[in-house]
């Protein structure tokens, strides 16, 4: 009927089948269906985006932005000083909206709050040196650190207050954390401290989406971060007896605080 001979054959195995071997491939079996079961589809990069139609309140034009679906990026974790994580790709890198026409380039949320100083200034100063780039459907680091840093220019060109200049400057330090260039990074974050720190005192809330027990904490981590430690701990002691912190930025103050206890003892 068979090969007697055949010590390799799959008969010979037979007989060797142990009770916990059939334990463990249960076991096995149960795991594996499991994350089958439970386990997401993968969601592509290009899934999370979509083009978004914007009018140019400089020049005009009608272009489409690279937008960000809000449903299908999935959030892994905020760092010390809220630096959000996401996969597959990070919002971040989308949120500069650029004309490619005359080069107004903007965070989405400010795109359409220009005045007419302002309008001038950037048809002045930015549109005659821009010229139009083709970006992939993927922005990298370092594309989005150049539409950043355009933004930033604009800004600067027509005269934005200093929490906007600051939470770009932010973002461009978090840009470089990711490229691990501390020399970059520090040197944003030493400007977005800066920048905070006269919003802080001159601006109203909130300052591009960020409210006041939010900057605060943000001004002490990146505080933190830039050899400011006595500074961020007197801030930090300050936040801690707030009333109605939301729970996640009361365990990040204390989650730091401590960190900075112990570096100073
Ligand atoms: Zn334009």
């Amino acid at each position: 009927m068979y090969n007697n001979d055949n010590k390799n054959s799959i008969y010979d195995e037979l007989d060797k089948l142990t009770l916990e071997d059939l334990y463990a491939s249960f076991e096995k079996n149960t795991v594996s269906t499991k994350s089958v079961s439970t386990k997401k589809k993968e969601v592509s990069a290009e899934e999370c985006l979509y083009d978004k139609l914007y009018i140019c309140p400089i020049c005009g034009n009608n272009f489409k932005s690279k937008t960000i679906r809000k449903g299908k990026v999935r959030f892994i974790n905020n760092e010390l000083d809220l630096k959000p994580n996401y996969e597959p790709i990070q919002p971040d890198y989308y949120d500069i909206v650029l004309c490619d026409k005359c080069g107004y380039a903007s965070i989405s949320s400010k795109f359409d709050k220009i005045t007419s100083s302002q309008e001038d200034l950037i048809k002045e100063n930015i549109t005659p040196k821009f010229f139009p780039k083709q970006y992939p459907v993927i922005y990298d680091v370092n594309i989005a650190i150049e539409r950043y840093k355009l933004a930033l220019i604009n800004s600067i060109v027509k005269k934005s207050r200093s929490g906007e200049k600051a939470y770009i400057c932010l973002k461009l330090a978090w840009f470089y954390r990711d490229k691990s260039d501390p020399e970059n990074e520090i040197m944003y974050l030493k400007a977005a401290h800066k920048g905070f720190n006269d919003a802080f005192v001159s601006e109203r809330f909130p300052i591009c989406g960020l409210e006041e027990n939010t900057l605060l904490y943000i001004i002490a981590a990146i505080g933190s971060r830039i050899g400011k430690i006595d500074d961020s701990l007197r801030i930090l002691s300050r936040l801690i007896v707030k009333r109605g912190l939301n729970t996640r930025l009361k365990s990040k103050i204390s989650e730091l605080r401590e960190i900075l206890k112990k570096i100073k003892s």
